[in-house]
């Protein structure tokens, strides 16, 4: 089977480096590159939004200019390519992408419906007809519903196959029904097995309803969102398409997160000079006011949201400070979350440090000098923080959900076995066992050790997983 030449096209939202607010900017700022590597002929399109470094615009080129009609308006969208070793096209419109944040507006329905028909517009133009788009999350849903039921008329889409990833299911673009009509799709898709979503229109459903084939993040979340637990009112949907439902792990980008090349650290070190990794900890220590010296540190790098557990951190904060540790923050999220961190740093000035921001510089400082990095999710589609955190030798405490449970193998103390601390149960007394059983590890220099290394030799390069989607584009 001949699987290189593929023309893909992928859609999203974000990507690394031009904008990110989590891990879909990772995926689609590395997954593009392992596909190219096995011979695709990738693309990658996302909006033009402010935060998208000047530099780049200044390096892209114009490439198309044309109306995209949205019920009776006309807007007009203008794409740039800027090419690395890939094409990334930036869509631009000011009216929708000119703002300081990238979701959570009001008619954050028109905006990507202009994104999405922006995307298929754009393909004649450019001279790029791909065989797979590949769709990513609720913000692109649409593309596959347009793409069957309106670009299907004109012959040039109807070859062209979509795949549509979940990254988190738990966001899904739900809209009023008026939604249709800026789509200019009629009233009859709206409908159960359609994209109707009790009385609304879900841009997730049209993803999940009219792609060729789905795909998230991992296998057990492909299972777990066929259950009413993780899949928020969609199991029955995916119930009924687990036929064209496959999970395929995360990877991260190996040469962006090395420990001996990281310019954000303030000195490398490999699993050859782990002292020098305690060195980085003694420098972030001095940084952020807390006492240096040789405590295990945990380390939580997350939105600070229910779904990442932050109620069972919030509940145990307290018997943790009765731990000889120190636990350093860096994330943004519900208001409940970063004011308890605020205040436990306020009552326990050396052992908390609360950095309420979001700054990747920071992030990888603190993947490299801690010692544990927590995450104890509610559920978990893949997880990138675990696997950023393995690579610099960090040793996650994860709860067995999602791909946290497919990328974490807990430490058997006996065989020495595994690459990190797993709890089963959503619960805090669990969570806060695991940690303690850490802290007792940490303590035999010998078996930490042997963790450190198993961490560190674990393989999440992206170079199996773009296999596998390799094979996906090929079968749809
Ligand atoms: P999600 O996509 O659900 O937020 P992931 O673990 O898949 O969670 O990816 C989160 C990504 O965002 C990781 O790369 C993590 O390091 C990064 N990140 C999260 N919060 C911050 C923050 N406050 N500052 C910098 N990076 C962050």
């Amino acid at each position: 089977m001949n699987l290189s030449h593929q023309k893909i096209l992928f859609v999203s939202s974000e990507a690394i480096p031009f904008a990110k607010t989590g891990g879909l900017g990772d995926v689609a700022g590395a997954l593009p590159y392992a596909l190219k590597k096995l011979g695709a002929d990738v693309r990658v399109v996302i909006p033009k939004y402010k935060c998208i470094p000047q530099e780049y615009i200044n390096e892209s080129k114009i490439v198309a200019e044309f109306p995209v009609y949205l019920e009776w308006r006309k807007q007009f969208a203008r794409v740039h390519e800027y090419n690395t070793s890939i094409p990334f096209y930036f869509i631009e419109n000011n009216n929708n992408f000119d703002r300081d944040g990238l979701y959570g507006y009001e008619d954050d329905h028109e905006r990507f419906a202009f994104f999405c028909k922006a995307v298929l517009d754009m393909l004649p133009r450019i001279g790029f007809k791909p065989d797979v788009i590949h769709c990513n999350d609720w913000q692109t849903g649409p593309i596959c519903l347009l793409l069957k039921e309106r670009y299907h008329e004109d012959l040039y889409y109807r070859s062209i196959s979509t795949l549509y990833t979940i990254h988190n299911i738990q966001y899904q673009g739900i809209f009023g029904r008026e939604t249709l009509d800026i789509l200019g799709v009629s009233d009859w898709c709206f409908h159960s097995e359609g994209v109707e979503f009790y009385g609304n229109v879900s841009y997730m459903k049209a993803g999940l309803v009219y792609a060729d084939a789905i795909n998230t993040v991992s296998n057990t979340y492909a299972e777990e969102i066929k259950t009413s637990q993780y899949g928020y009112g969609l199991e029955g949907v995916l119930q009924r398409r687990s036929n064209v439902l496959y999970g395929i792990v995360n990877g991260i980008d190996y040469e962006a997160f090395n420990p001996e090349t990281d310019k954000s650290l303030y000195i490398p070190y490999s699993k050859e000079s782990l002292h020098l990794k305690k060195e980085n900890k003694k420098r972030l220590q001095k940084d952020l006011g807390l006492p240096q010296k040789d405590v295990p540190m945990i380390g939580l790098i997350s939105r600070l949201v229910d779904q990442k557990g932050l109620n069972l951190i919030a509940e145990k904060m307290h018997d943790l400070m009765q731990e000889d540790i120190q636990f350093v923050v860096l994330g943004t999220g519900q208001y409940q979350y970063e004011e308890m961190f605020k205040y436990m740093q306020g009552v326990f000035p050396e052992k908390v440090s609360a950095n309420i921001l979001f700054n990747l510089d920071l992030a990888q400082k603190i993947y490299a000098s801690s010692d544990l990095f927590l995450m104890p999710s509610l559920f978990e589609p893949c997880g990138l923080g675990q696997l950023i955190s393995l690579r610099y030798g960090t040793i996650p405490v994860v709860r067995k959900t999602g791909g946290l449970a497919d990328t974490i193998q807990s430490f058997d103390e006996k065989t020495c076995k595994g690459n990190g601390f797993v709890f089963n149960n959503f619960n805090a007394d669990e969570m806060l066992g695991e940690i303690r059983r850490a802290l007792h590890v940490y303590q035999s220099r010998e078996k930490w050790n042997i963790l450190v290394k198993n961490a560190m030799e674990s393989d999440y390069s992206w170079e199996d997983s773009a296999k596998e989607y390799m094979e996906l584009y090929q079968r749809i």
